[in-house]
């Protein structure tokens, strides 16, 4: 009943016809942690924290049978991630959408249907963003409070657009997996393990199995080094702005100075 309720509403053919064709994953956004020259900071890609938090996160689901596995694995655990979801998908499994976050996990905007955003019309973003909203909180009582664009790929104006609308913070990540590449479950955990530091985000995608197939270890190594699940508007929350570096003085020599533990960034 539901199912059918959301699909008459909320997929209008012509809209999807005009959904480019997607563009390349990149590598990692340029102008990821830019903030605007007003306002608050809205674009992070990792954040920083005094603690051992670190945000896991799902992409391109809900799957119909990925992502159940993944939510017993995370269940068993008792740790949390955020899964940024395919409207459409939601719109197809509606009681998987619920059931994220009936276990206390978040879920988020990863647009209606995944094309690139950047060379659409505001009409269109608008479209993408509205469905997936109002598709989430049909699906599941929640509203999205982040926001992942496909790839990345999100302008400023488009940025300062999303977070005034809907108060979207724009997520994006630190630690690219390319799960989604590659599919190889050794190489989703090596790479996690090499490249996580406290504050990170991780990306990943629930829709191939062989990364849920590399969670279970990848998990279980990240708590053995001391690493918090947190979700992304969790990690935010606790992120601190970078202050500025000290000046040096003139009691300080260059040399001493220089062999002193800085922060991580
Ligand atoms: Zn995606």
């Amino acid at each position: 009943m539901l199912r059918r309720t959301l699909a008459a509403v909320f997929i209008p053919l012509a809209a999807l016809a005009q959904s480019p064709t997607p563009a390349p994953q990149m590598a990692k956004p340029a102008d990821a942690d830019k903030t605007p020259a007003s306002g608050p900071k809205i674009s992070y890609s990792q954040c920083h924290v005094d603690g051992m938090q670190i945000a896991f996160t799902f992409d391109d689901g809900p799957h119909a049978t990925n992502t159940p596995r993944l939510l017993d694995m995370l269940k068993e655990r008792g740790i949390k991630a955020t899964f940024y979801c395919v409207g459409q998908c939601v719109a197809e499994y509606p009681e998987i959408a619920k059931r994220i976050v009936d276990e206390g996990h978040e879920i988020a905007s990863h647009s209606w249907s995944h094309p690139n955003l950047i060379p659409m019309s505001e009409a269109n973003v608008r479209d993408q963003l509205e469905r997936t909203h109002q598709v989430i909180k049909q699906a599941t009582g929640v509203e999205p409070k982040t926001f992942r664009p496909p790839y990345g790929n999100f302008t400023q104006r488009q940025r300062n657009w999303a977070n005034a609308m809907y108060g979207y913070k724009i997520a994006l990540w630190d630690v690219d997996t390319l799960d989604w590449k590659h599919r190889n479950s050794a190489r989703v955990e090596a790479v996690t393990l090499a490249e996580t530091r406290a504050g990170s985000i991780i990306l990943t995608h629930d829709i191939h199995k062989s990364t849920i197939d590399a969670m279970p270890a990848t998990f279980d190594a990240l708590l053995a080094k001391g690493f918090k699940f947190v979700t992304v508007s969790e990690l935010i929350a606790l992120d601190k702005p970078m202050l500025p570096k000290p000046k040096s003085t003139p009691e300080v020599a260059p040399k001493a100075a220089a062999t002193k533990p800085t922060a991580a960034n």
